[in-house]
């Protein structure tokens, strides 16, 4: 099968399954959602929300993060993955965003991998979120997803992102940014993809190849 054809099944029953997706981060402005996705890195979304219930109450501009000794902040974020990074990130960050933007997270990718613990992905999923732009964030989900369906081969996750710029549409991009990640998230599992439920099992090669071993059959 033709890879556009592929992409054409996945944004139809994907998009079937998840048509609300929106990012599970929980924020009050554009400010605390940047801060959040710098949370998520390698710690789940549930976690990230847990500890911003306190931290965002006293963590709502970057003034309030320069305010705070880091810490404190460790104090509070204490709870998720590489806290220790994280808060120096996000002291870094305040601080930047005041100096150079006005207390206001930009809007260019190359700005905002200027900030501290914001790479390519963190920023993608900042403008797609914000603006509605057309990027889709390539973290280990989507990652899987796609090779699983044969719509890449790749290694990595930077990889398919390189290649997923290239097959998809922009309108694409925009429609499969938060359905892709609800897909692999809740659906398609690493560990246990739930097959027996997928509208997609005739075109994905990995229920073809291992479709025998399967843990739900
Ligand atoms: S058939 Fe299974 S492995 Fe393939 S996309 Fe669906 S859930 Fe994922």
């Amino acid at each position: 099968m033709k890879i556009q054809k592929r992409i054409e099944i996945l944004k139809k029953e994907t998009f079937a399954m998840f048509p609300d997706a929106v990012t599970d981060l929980l924020y009050d402005n554009e400010f605390q959602f940047l801060i959040a996705i710098i949370m998520s890195a390698q710690t789940t979304d549930i976690q990230v929300n847990k500890a911003n219930a306190e931290f965002f109450k006293v963590l709502k501009t970057p003034e309030d993060g320069l305010k705070l000794w880091i810490p404190e902040i460790m104090e509070y974020i204490n709870t998720i993955g590489f806290y220790k990074n994280k808060a120096k990130y996000i002291h870094q960050t305040c601080e930047l965003l005041i100096k150079n933007h006005d207390s206001t997270p930009p809007k260019t990718i190359d700005e905002l991998k200027e900030l501290a613990g914001v790479g390519i992905k963190t920023a993608k999923v900042f403008l797609a979120v914000t603006e509605d732009a057309p990027y889709l964030a390539v973290d280990t989900h989507v990652h899987r997803v796609l090779n699983r369906v044969g719509i890449v081969h790749t290694q990595t996750p930077e990889q398919t992102d390189k290649k997923a710029e290239k097959i998809f549409s922009l309108d694409d991009l925009a429609l499969l940014h938060h359905t892709l990640i609800f897909f692999g998230r809740y659906h398609c599992i690493a560990r246990k993809p739930k097959c027996d439920s997928c509208p997609m099992t005739g075109m994905c090669k990995y229920y073809q190849k291992n479709k025998k071993s399967l843990t739900w059959k």
